[in-house]
């Protein structure tokens, strides 16, 4: 696979127009073991098809170079759990799925999702290429997994092997496909003539307006509307029957997807109204969204800027796969930062991609008080200036980097 090949990696265009460009990258969750800042970077490019309204990145590494050392893999919270398990009960009450039901899912992960049929007596299959994480699924939850990336030629053997699904899965996986739209030929092969395709992806329209450019790295090859997965899924011999929006990961899209021959309802004809009537695939408006990411990386780097002078100690909080984005972004400026705290005992000890910064347990905060800390972890804003309370008490104070940058002190919690 080549890295770059000039093409849309849905509909084949050329018609690519580059809306920011972000510079040279490491891979977000490739946490080196020291310092070396030499470690291999590749240009991400954020760019919007004229042609299929899809946003993407321009390049594309190998899957296997993504995604086989992946040390990192987030723990499901209480909504996670709850978001899951309620549409279970609700897909087997809709499609009076039984004993003689069959449901696969794509990225199975630890067996979370599926567990939640084999406790109702559905069998199921779970495909998940990490081999660690698909034993934990066979060993702790007894989820028939095979270790396999899902694509075209794999889908086959499951097929072949296990027969068609009623319902398969892919829940934040989709994104990560290099090629879309084989990924749904695949999803094609796999289904039963009746069968359906639940995939939940975020969706792009929030992370345009709530300007998070940090959650663009290369393992998101995809950044989703429904206007282009609705195209997608036509160029796959399928259609976009239903959408739903979740909050799962700061906003996403619930696609439901079946063979052709059945009508798209009033949800999915409303959203694709919306997203023309707001130009979400327009150059006007991905060219806004570039300016207002550029202003605030320029606001923050003066800010870091600022405070290295007056030689305060700043870190950041959070080494989290966008922090990745936002630090290597910044360069310079980011290079200043004297540590990065994270809660993952598998993190600590590492050092930031690209930028050799040192990552530390979240303990340091209050060993060492600096006068400031980055919020990498924006999303979890309340959660950790709660938990982070002495900090502030202390005088520590947070820099929240996006959507907009402003500070949390004490004053600001209570
Ligand atoms: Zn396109």
């Amino acid at each position: 696979m080549k890295i770059l090949d000039g093409k849309c990696r849905s509909c084949r265009s050329d018609d690519l127009s580059v809306i920011l460009d972000l510079g040279q990258q490491p891979l977000a969750n490739s946490l080196p073991e020291n310092a070396d800042t030499n470690e291999k970077t590749y240009p991400l490019t954020f760019a919007l098809c004229g042609n299929c309204s899809l946003y993407q990145i321009l390049e594309s590494i190998p899957p296997e170079e993504l995604f086989s050392n992946y040390l990192y893999r987030s723990a499901f919270s209480d909504a996670m759990q709850a978001h899951v398990s309620g549409l279970v009960s609700r897909l087997i009450g809709e499609r009076r799925l039984g004993a003689d039901s069959f449901v696969m899912e794509v990225a199975s992960n630890d067996g979370y999702l599926l567990k939640h049929y084999i406790a109702r007596g559905v069998p199921v299959l779970g495909i998940e290429p990490a081999e660690n994480i698909a034993d934990i699924a066979i060993k702790e939850h007894g989820v028939k997994t095979e270790v396999e990336f899902f694509e075209v030629t794999t889908a086959k053997y499951f097929y072949d092997k296990y027969g068609a699904a009623d319902v398969l899965h892919a829940h934040n996986v989709f994104a990560h496909s290099p090629d879309p739209v084989g990924f749904l030929s695949a999803v094609r092969k796999v289904l039963k003539p009746d069968g359906v395709a639940v995939i939940e992806a975020p969706y792009v329209l929030d992370l345009i307006e709530l300007c998070a450019f940090d959650t663009i790295y290369h393992e998101h090859y995809s950044y989703l509307s429904v206007v282009a997965v609705h195209y997608m899924a036509d160029r796959a011999g399928l259609a976009l029957i239903d959408v739903e929006r979740t909050p799962i990961h700061g906003g996403s899209i619930l696609y439901t997807i079946a063979h052709q021959g059945t009508a798209a309802n009033g949800r999915v004809i409303d959203f694709l109204d919306y997203e023309r009537e707001i130009g979400l695939g327009t150059l006007a408006y991905a060219q806004n969204f570039s300016q207002r990411v550029q202003n605030l990386c320029r606001e923050l780097e003066k800010h870091l800027l600022n405070r290295a002078r007056k030689n305060e100690v700043v870190v950041a909080y959070g080494a989290s796969a966008k922090g990745s984005t936002l630090l290597n972004y910044l360069g310079d400026a980011a290079r200043k930062l004297s540590f990065v705290v994270d809660r993952s005992p598998l993190k600590q000890g590492r050092y930031m991609p690209g930028i050799g910064v040192p990552i530390k347990p979240v303990e340091s905060l209050l060993e060492e008080q600096p006068e400031a800390a980055v919020l990498l972890s924006w999303n979890f804003e309340r959660e950790i200036a709660r938990q982070q309370r002495v900090y502030l008490e202390r005088g520590g104070r947070f820099i929240v980097p996006v959507p907009k940058l402003r500070e949390v002190t004490l004053a600001s919690l209570d």
